[in-house]
């Protein structure tokens, strides 16, 4: 609860440091009075409402270990600032300071050696445009509003996750500021310990100013939603189960429980319903995508079946309308290990029951490539479950709290006895220390020892955090 404390003390500021630090900087220097402070404070969770004692939104290297060192120096708790879309909040604090990339967006790539690097601040949107010319991509996550750096960080579960492994098993290199204000490169060769925890270990070990990934040869690909009515959500399940375990690693879908919205391109006698359906996408010959999609487009009939030839980023951006920034967010997710008919039972009951639009369950594979890394390998450690859920209310009123949470709630307890032993680090709230350490499992003690070395301490603890001491 070092979070807690923290934001309880009121922070008194040595202005002389402050102007030092502000000279130092390229970038902008936020503080409560000044003009654009409450819009760089404000995260993609609507339900967040903090106030640093100051932003500092950085625009290189220098500018960050600028602002590390003098958070350090003046005891200041630290948030770091991706893209903002953790439901945590943890992009932004009360009463500390906040190291926001979010206007560091290089992107080189190199298309002879299929790599990219991509600053802190980028998205998975601004990283597949600029791949996308080449023809290339990395595997990100199923929304373009994502930053990669939260996301990788914490793994990275998308449509490539089969086909590619997380976004995580593709990163070759870091560069890092730590929290003595030093740099690093973290890679195989380099700081090998670093590099494997940052493969999953969330923000806990410094931040990140530039990440680099292997790319692979993706670009048109053959994707789109297929819905079914509720009345068939069983049988719908059971045969999501049945088709993504013979599925080829080029077959990637995840399963979601959601209202359709009341707009193009769907249908005006879908609006407003809530059906069941997957978001499919197959990156083999487009030959035999339909062979291997069949069981899924003739089960039913679907009540819509968008699948078709698609640009890789339009299937990454399809759903960032259905998630706009400033939506309430309360979320609650496990690993499960397989998708059993009492898992099933679970999602029948309370998946329909999806109280307002934008809110949604989801449930992704977390198979194929991904599950072929050992679980000792990256931080990342539930390589071995087959699924994972997540139930997300997600709604622009912050009226419908009651009854959105009420589901969150009824439903997770529903499916928790039946999870792998740990969540998604990405998709936890809030959740206390006992959930941090489960999702680790066996990988975390050698956390505590590589935050021991890297942050002692621990002024990266607005996080899902590991302590230096266990
Ligand atoms: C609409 C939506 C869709 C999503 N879809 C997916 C999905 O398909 N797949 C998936 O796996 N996840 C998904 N997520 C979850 C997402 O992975 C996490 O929310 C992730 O933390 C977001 O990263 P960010 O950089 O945008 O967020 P931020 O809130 O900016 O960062 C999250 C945390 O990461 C750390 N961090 C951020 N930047 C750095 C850095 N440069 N250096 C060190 N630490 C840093 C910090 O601890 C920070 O608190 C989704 C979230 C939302 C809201």
């Amino acid at each position: 609860m070092d979070a807690l404390r923290d934001m309880a003390r009121p922070t008194v500021l040595d202005e002389g440091a402050v102007s030092t630090f502000k000279a130092a900087l390229r970038g902008k220097l936020f503080r409560p009075n000044d003009e654009g402070y409450d819009e760089a404070r404000r995260v993609w969770n609507g339900m967040i409402d903090r106030h640093p004692a100051l932003i500092a939104r950085c625009v290189n290297v220098a500018d960050v270990i600028a602002a590390v060192n003098f958070a350090r120096e003046q005891g200041l708790p630290v948030a770091i600032r991706g893209g903002s879309h953790n439901v945590t909040g943890n992009a932004v604090c009360d009463g500390g300071a906040v190291i926001d990339l979010s206007n560091m967006k290089g992107i080189r790539v190199n298309p002879g050696r299929r790599t990219v690097r991509a600053e802190g601040g980028c998205t998975w949107g601004d990283l597949d445009h600029a791949t996308h010319a080449f023809g290339l991509a990395a595997p990100g996550g199923t929304v373009s509003t994502t930053g990669i750096a939260g996301l990788t960080l914490g793994g990275g579960i998308g449509h490539l996750t089969r086909k590619y492994g997380l976004s995580c098993d593709n990163l070759l290199s870091a560069d890092v500021v730590l929290a003595d204000g030093s740099f690093v490169t973290a890679s195989e060769n380099k700081n090998p310990d670093l590099f494997w925890a940052l493969r999953g270990g969330g923000g806990n070990f410094g931040v990140v100013t530039s990440f680099e990934f292997k790319l692979h040869p993706v670009s048109e690909v053959m994707a789109g939603p297929i819905l079914w009515p509720l009345e068939k959500s069983r049988e719908a399940l059971r045969l999501y189960r049945d088709v993504m375990d013979k599925a080829p690693e080029d077959l990637n879908a995840f399963f979601a429980f959601l209202m359709v919205p009341p707009g193009p391109p769907f249908p005006k006698e879908l609006h407003n319903k809530t059906v069941c359906g997957v978001m499919a996408m197959y990156t083999g010959p487009q030959a035999k995508a339909d062979a291997v999609l069949a069981p899924l487009r003739k089960f039913g009939p679907p009540v819509l079946d968008f699948f078709g030839p698609l640009p890789y980023p339009v299937v990454q951006s399809m759903f960032d309308a259905l998630v706009p920034e400033g939506l309430q967010n309360y979320w609650k997710a496990d690993f499960v290990n397989a998708l059993s008919d009492d898992v099933i039972e679970a999602h029948v009951k309370y998946g329909p029951g999806v109280p307002t639009i934008n809110t949604a369950a989801h449930i992704y594979p977390v198979s194929g490539a991904a599950s072929r890394v050992a679980k000792g390998d990256t931080a990342f450690f539930y390589r071995d479950a087959k699924y994972v859920h997540v139930i997300a209310a997600m709604y622009p009123n912050p009226a419908d709290t009651a009854k959105n949470v009420a589901w969150v709630r009824d439903y997770w307890p529903a499916l928790h006895p039946h999870s792998a032993g740990g969540a998604y680090v990405n998709f936890l709230m809030e959740e206390g220390e006992e959930r941090v350490r489960a999702t680790y499992g066996a990988n975390y003690d050698k956390l505590v020892t590589i935050k021991r070395k890297y942050d002692p301490t621990n002024l990266f603890r607005l996080n899902q955090n590991v302590r230096p001491t266990a």
